[in-house]
This record gives structure tokens, C-alpha cells and sequence, in this order.
């Protein structure tokens, strides 16, 4: 495992009206969890500056996309500095629904993680495989080119989390065993010693997503490479999220 603290992210998607993230908010409030543990929760766009001004501040909060530039004229688009004028430390780059359904490439994911970083975000990136280029032998190539589109940009790392989250596995139901998962988080590992350098190899949080639930955390979280979560469909329940947010014990 990484040597940071055990990290656990609630990706509330787009997800949400003003009743439900009122409630959430509450329930999240009143949850226990230790205080070794980061805990990041990704409203809406439209519900963050409510998230951040009603969020307990054992929370940080992140947006779920940013621009890859400055501000400016880049309409329906948010820019990392108005991120932070609004107190979110984090967002979510390259997740698996917004490279599928709007297309993000590779290169795009890491010029937004060097340009979010830059303006003084920190940085959830998202890999991940889907089924079919498991199945045919790719995943490793497919895992390697989204690495590579982060490392290619990112300079300093200290600020990145990388999160894995295999497509199959997204919304399914269908979560990775705590084997599959660790192979994987392993050869993240290794890649980062390899490519990048052993510090960050050894420091950097790698996180698994994927239908985790309060059920199947605990044995996830046992893996010596799996450093915390991304949590969906989860984190939308206060009750259940607290409970994965405890999977460490
Ligand atoms: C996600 O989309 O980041 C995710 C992990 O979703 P779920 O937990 O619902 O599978």
C-alpha cells in the first residue's frame, strides 16, 4: 500500500435536486468515521457551493469535471481557479463515463490533470478497462495508455490519486474480487516505480471503483495495494457510505 492516508471518495454523479443533497448532507453530518481517513464527496456542479457551506469539515469536496484551461470563453464550462474561489480542493479527471460518453481521450485527461494541478486542485484520475478489452488481453495496454496520458503531463504528483475502475464493474453490480483488484493496484504500482519514480510509486493513494458497497468493502479494503475507494451508486446513502468509509479498521 501507499504510505497516505486511506482515501475514500462518494461520486454523486449527476444525481441530486436541492431535498435530496439537503438530506445527504445531513446524513453524512451525523456519520462516524476515524479521522485517519480522507473522505471527498463530488456533488453537481450546481450543488457545490451548497455542499460547501453545509458539509461537515471532516469532508473535502470535489467537482467531477473541470476545463483544461484558464477561465474565459469556453462556454458551459467550469475552470479550475473558479473551483478553488469556490473552496473545492478536489475533481474527479477522466472518469469512465465522461471518456466513453463525451469521447476524453488520454491526452486530454492529462493536459486537464497538469492544468487543474497547476491552478492548485488536487486530482482524482480515473483508469480503467472495459469487459471486452479485458477479455481479448488489451487491459494492460488500455491501463498503460491512460497512465501514460496522466504521466506524460503531470510533474509533480503529490496531489494525484489515481483511481481504478474497471468498466465492467461501474453501476453493475458486478464488483472486482479483492484478487482482481489487487493485481491490478499492483501493476499501477509498479508502472509508477517503473515510468515515473519509486517515491511516487510508494506514496501515491490507488484507489478501486466499482460497485462498492457497504458489504464488499471491508474485504476489498484488506488488499495491501488497494488504499481506499470510489464510490457511486454507495455514496449516495450516508448510512452506507460511513460504513465503507470504516472498512479500514
Ligand atoms: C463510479 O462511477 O465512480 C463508481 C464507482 O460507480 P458505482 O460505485 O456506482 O459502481
Amino acid at each position: 500500500g501507499s504510505s497516505g492516508k486511506f482515501f475514500v471518495g462518494g461520486n454523486w454523479k449527476a444525481n441530486g435536486t436541492k431535498e435530496s443533497v439537503s438530506k445527504l448532507v445531513s446524513g453524512l453530518n451525523s456519520a462516524q468515521f476515524p479521522s485517519e481517513v480522507d473522505v471527498i464527496v463530488a456533488p453537481t456542479f450546481i450543488h457545490l457551493p451548497y455542499v460547501v457551506e453545509n458539509i461537515d469539515s471532516r469532508y473535502q469536496v470535489s467537482a467531477q469535471n473541470c476545463w483544461v484551461g484558464r477561465a474565459g470563453a469556453y462556454t458551459g464550462e467550469i475552470a479550475p481557479e473558479q473551483l478553488t474561489d469556490m473552496s473545492v480542493p478536489w475533481v474527479i479527471l477522466g472518469h469512465s463515463e465522461r471518456r466513453s460518453l463525451l469521447e476524453e481521450g488520454n491526452d486530454f485527461v492529462g493536459a486537464k490533470a497538469a492544468n487543474a494541478l497547476t491552478h492548485g486542485l488536487k486530482v482524482i484520475a480515473c483508469i480503467g478497462e472495459t469487459l471486452e478489452q479485458r477479455e481479448t488481453g488489451h487491459m494492460y495496454d488500455v491501463l498503460e495508455g491512460q497512465l501514460k496520458g496522466v504521466a506524460d503531463n503531470v510533474v509533480n504528483w503529490t496531489d494525484v490519486v489515481v483511481a481504478y475502475e474497471p468498466v465492467w464493474a461501474i453501476g453493475t453490480g458486478k464488483v472486482a474480487t479483492p484478487d482482481q483488484a489487487q493485481e491490478v493496484h499492483a501493476f499501477i504500482r509498479k508502472w509508477l516505480a517503473e515510468k515515473v519514480s519509486q517515491e511516487v510509486s510508494a506514496a501515491t493513494r490507488i484507489i478501486y471503483g466499482g460497485s462498492v458497497n457497504d458489504q464488499n468493502a471491508a474485504e476489498l479494503a484488506s488488499k495491501g495495494d488497494v488504499d481506499g475507494f470510489l464510490v457511486g451508486g454507495a455514496s449516495l446513502k450516508a448510512d452506507a457510505f460511513a460504513t465503507i468509509c470504516n472498512a479500514r479498521a
